[in-house]
């Protein structure tokens, strides 16, 4: 079955895993979305390594992982949170510089200034807590290697990424070695399972399922399954915010644009939604709501 998450631990001590996989949501966001295959690939690997990365998480709010690229690609981003749900998009800086076989170095970092920077956002439930953003240069030339120097340098977690993505699928396996139950034999241990899971392939990635995948990788030892969830599209854009956002933006503002376009619009980069505010919408953004009523828009 696809587009689910499955977390999974070996018999031994000291290491946890999960693997995702990603069919009918990974589809919405590929065509919502006109990208050259190169950078359509990398945004797939990089939304099944925030979910995975969200599972690993005790956290209820949104992960965000972002590359900021320094070359034809200027940012990859996904949103993802604990549930299952994501959002994804790139931003292009010249489409025309991406050849058929660019890696991710080509693609975000040129010039060397590339840099992943993951954010946790605890979200609007909890406006006691700040989100929290740790930022680091781009290292290796794939997804999962420049996740993995984030994770053992930011977040001191030993982690290793297996990433595949095409226009039909993207697919993910994450394995954790846990900061307890450190000596010799989970050392060895987190060896022999990291050397089992480098036989991944990609083309076996994109085909085959979680549970056949995990089978046919550990069937010496087998992995105990601890739980699995959906995971699909889900765009947090709404009228109610985008309304909230001009009104933040101001009067001035929102006039200016009235006055030049005869009409404010504002597009969501994730979903392709637009939200239009002819001059009487606009106008209703600055009366002061009925007490009790509910929110314009
Ligand atoms: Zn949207």
């Amino acid at each position: 079955m696809a587009d689910q998450l499955l977390r999974f631990i070996p018999q031994t001590r000291g290491v946890r895993g999960a693997i995702v996989r990603l069919e009918q949501s990974w589809r919405t966001v590929v065509e919502r979305h006109a990208l050259p295959a190169p950078v359509r690939d990398r945004l797939g690997e990089l939304s099944a390594a925030a979910l995975l990365l969200s599972a690993s998480l005790k956290f209820e709010g949104k992960l965000i992982v972002q590359i900021h690229g320094d070359g034809p690609v200027a940012l990859l981003v996904v949103e993802s949170d604990a549930l299952g749900g994501y959002r994804a998009t790139a931003k292009l800086r010249d489409a025309n510089g991406i050849v058929a076989d660019a890696s991710l170095a080509d693609l975000v970092n040129r010039n060397g200034r590339g840099r992943f920077v993951v954010t946790l956002d605890p979200g609007r439930e909890h406006p006691d807590k700040p989100p929290y953003q740790g930022i680091v240069p781009f290292e290796g030339d794939t997804v999962a290697e420049g996740l993995e120097a984030y994770m053992l340098r930011s977040e001191q977690v030993p982690t290793r990424l297996w990433l595949a993505a095409d226009a039909q699928y993207a697919s993910g396996m994450m394995l954790q070695r846990l900061p307890d139950n450190r000596d010799a034999d989970t050392d060895r241990d987190w060896e022999h399972i990291q050397i089992l899971a480098d036989t991944l392939r990609r083309p076996e990635m994109l085909q085959v399922d979680n549970e056949t995948l995990l089978h046919r990788l550990f069937w010496q030892s087998p992995m105990r399954l601890l739980d699995q969830h959906a995971c699909h599209f889900r765009c947090t854009c709404s009228r109610g915010k985008v309304a909230t956002m001009l009104q933040m933006l101001g009067r001035g503002e929102v006039d200016e644009v009235l006055a030049e376009r005869g009409l404010v619009e504002i597009h969501c980069e994730y979903c392709n939604a637009y939200y239009r505010f002819d001059a009487h919408q606009c106008e209703s953004l600055w009366t002061p709501e009925e007490p009790g009523s509910k929110a314009r828009c």
